[in-house]
């Protein structure tokens, strides 16, 4: 992997960092739906969203390298990310992998410009980090199916116009097997969605119902009973890709300890070691974001390396919050208070930590199955 850019990666630096100082609103200047909406939009329209996804699908065909300057650089200008988390990260990749035409031409572009807001249904009170416990079913009658069962903990799900999930096909299968991937209209009859208040006081989450919900067969994501495995590709961008993002969300957090430690002239000789080293470690977490990228850039698909930068990012993150309200000494700081409530689920969510270092040693390393 190269480390410095390249002439024409040096450009696109510049070309995006020139954009943001013109248009950049600021991590707090966007405080609705809407606002969020046009920004995402404005992103799409500067050719900003979607950078390696296809041209004929509104995306930009550009390379991983670029995508990874572009979240730098977001990072960077502390500039609000686009509304369509999942789509982009999810849905999107995922409807490229396993998607018709007819599917990609429908769904992809409005992804990028916002003009639909997708979640993920994969969770359920029974089924969480044993995505194959997944009890909702999806029946088969008259060319359509029927969805009956209960998501929870899905992101954006109060917003969102379509959602992705896995449902049961077959009722009498076990596991991995007689699962189905489908696309589902949020706004159905029979789709009911409740919000879920978290620690923070905000309810960015939800609990979804689905009652006997229609679902064209056309909205189904590769084979009926496929579903396992373009779960997987879903969750292999979810954490392979995440990396970059989250690391430029560290980025922001550790120039913040280092700005509050100079303002408090920190002298405290345990804390100054603790906020060096909160810095080495956002370094090293930069390197092994750029192995994962030179693998991603080799093979197309994201590997399972992305779970170590998962897993490092959410605990650096819980620990560095921790310290920052330590050094600012029980004053009351709203950004560094909701940081650390909020980075309580960074390690439940896209997969808990133990999950990720059973991934990490089972398929990194390839140690022997824990059981
Ligand atoms: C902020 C946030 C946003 C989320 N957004 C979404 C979303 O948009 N869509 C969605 O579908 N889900 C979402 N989730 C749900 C998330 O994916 C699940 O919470 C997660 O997969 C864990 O599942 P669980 O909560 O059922 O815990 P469980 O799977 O019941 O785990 C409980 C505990 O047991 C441990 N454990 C379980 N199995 C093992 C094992 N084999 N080895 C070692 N330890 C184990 C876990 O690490 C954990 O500590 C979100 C969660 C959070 C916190």
């Amino acid at each position: 992997m190269q480390l410095r850019d390249t002439p024409e990666e040096a450009t696109f630096r510049a070309e995006v960092r020139a954009w943001l100082e013109e248009h950049n609103p600021g991590l707090d200047g966007l405080d609705d739906v809407d606002s969020k909406k046009a920004w995402s939009r404005k992103i799409y329209d500067a050719g900003y969203a979607g950078l390696t996804w296809p041209t004929e699908y509104g995306g930009r065909g550009g390379s991983y390298q670029q995508q990874a300057i572009l979240l730098e650089e977001w990072a960077r200008a502390e500039a609000p990310s686009h509304l369509g988390v999942i789509g982009l990260g999810m849905a999107g990749p995922t409807i490229i992998a396993h998607g018709t035409e007819e599917q990609k031409l429908r769904y992809l572009a409005n992804i990028l410009s916002a003009e639909e807001i997708w979640c993920q249904g994969f969770s359920e009170p029974g089924a969480g980090s044993d995505l194959s416990a997944v009890r909702a079913s999806a029946a088969l009658q008259d060319g359509h199916f029927i969805l009956n069962g209960q998501k929870v903990w899905s992101s954006y799900a109060h917003i969102a116009d379509w959602c992705i999930l896995v449902a049961r096909s077959d009722p009498e299968s076990q596991r991995h097997a007689g699962l189905t991937y489908l696309i589902v209209d949020m706004h159905a009859p029979g789709v009911e969605v409740r919000p879920l208040r978290q620690i923070t006081g905000e309810a960015e989450f939800n609990e979804i119902f689905f009652e006997n919900v229609e679902v064209p067969v056309e909205n189904v994501l590769d084979e009926i009973g496929n579903g396992w495995a373009v779960a997987m590709t879903t969750l292999l961008h979810e954490r392979g890709t995440l990396g970059f993002a989250l690391t430029g969300t560290l980025d922001v957090s550790v120039r913040k300890l280092i700005a509050l430690s100079k303002e408090r002239r920190l002298s405290d000789t345990r804390l100054r070691d603790k906020v060096a080293q909160e810095w080495i470690e956002l370094q090293a977490l930069k390197l092994t974001n750029y192995r994962a990228l030179t693998k991603l850039v080799e093979t197309g698909i994201p590997g399972p390396e992305g779970s170590g930068s998962k897993l490092h990012f959410s605990e650096q993150n819980q620990r560095l919050t921790k310290l920052a309200l330590e050094i600012a000494d029980g004053e009351a700081n709203g950004w560094w208070h909701h940081q650390q409530l909020r980075s309580r689920g960074n390690t439940i969510e896209a997969g808990t930590s133990e999950i990720l270092r059973n991934i990490i040693a089972e398929r990194v390393l390839g140690l022997p199955r824990g059981r």
